[in-house]
């Protein structure tokens, strides 16, 4: 049983890494900002109150990130453990955390913030296979298009410039003083995310084995 928590600013790679290391442990990726997207793409309540602040890169308030995490927490899949990917973003959330399951691991994703910017307003994602493409450094075949299914590529609402100036601003403000939080108990692993998908996966492999 493994819990791991990946911590860092929004485009810093975390959702591609969880991705892999999930298909690799046998265990669930549980991405806040996936479930979010899935309850505004459904448009149930509370998909549809999250909206507008996910659009504009503020935090979703946490009493409805919560309750999404909760119903995801109860399903079978998680018992031999989990990734947690976008979760928690500020000591509120983290103290919540502690309180319904202990985590054993918190993998920071270092980054210099001159790098997000381009990763973010670059990105463009299949909204079919999930598959997450960059126009600069990991274009598709055929412009626009998917290349596993030829689906249209979407760019996120909030991958926008303003709204990505808003989330590192969050980051800074809420999310980044939880790395000094989960020092202090011993759960942190740094590691560097700059360079390539595979040489990132290289890295989080040596970061989870070594304390093993
Ligand atoms: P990124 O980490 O690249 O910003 P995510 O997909 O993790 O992207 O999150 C997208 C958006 O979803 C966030 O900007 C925020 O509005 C909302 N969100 C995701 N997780 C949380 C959370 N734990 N607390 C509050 N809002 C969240």
């Amino acid at each position: 049983m493994v819990r791991i928590v990946l911590l860092g600013p929004p485009g810093a790679g975390k959702g591609t890494q969880a991705k892999q290391l999930a298909k690799r442990l046998g265990i669930p990726h549980l991405s806040t900002g996936d479930l979010l997207r899935e309850a505004v793409r459904a448009k149930t309540p509370l998909g549809l109150e999250a909206d507008d602040y996910m659009r504009a890169g503020r935090l979703v308030p946490d009493d409805l990130v919560l309750r999404i995490l909760r119903e995801r927490l109860a399903r079978p899949d998680v018992g031999p453990g989990f990734i947690l990917d976008g979760y928690p973003r500020n000591v509120a959330q983290a103290n919540e955390l502690a309180r319904i399951s202990p985590v054993d691991r918190v993998i920071s994703f270092d980054i210099p913030e001159g790098v997000l910017v381009e990763r973010l307003t670059m990105r463009r994602s299949c909204p079919a296979c999930g598959t997450v493409y960059n126009l600069s450094t990991r274009p598709p075949q055929t412009a626009g298009v998917c290349d596993n299914d030829q689906t249209a590529l979407l760019q996120r609402s909030d991958d926008t410039a303003e709204a990505v100036r808003t989330r590192l601003g969050v980051y800074r403000a809420e999310t980044a003083p939880l790395l000094e939080h989960f020092r202090r108990l011993g759960l942190l692993a740094p590691i560097d995310a700059t360079g390539t998908p595979e040489q990132v996966a290289e890295r989080l492999r040596w970061a989870l084995e070594s304390r093993s």
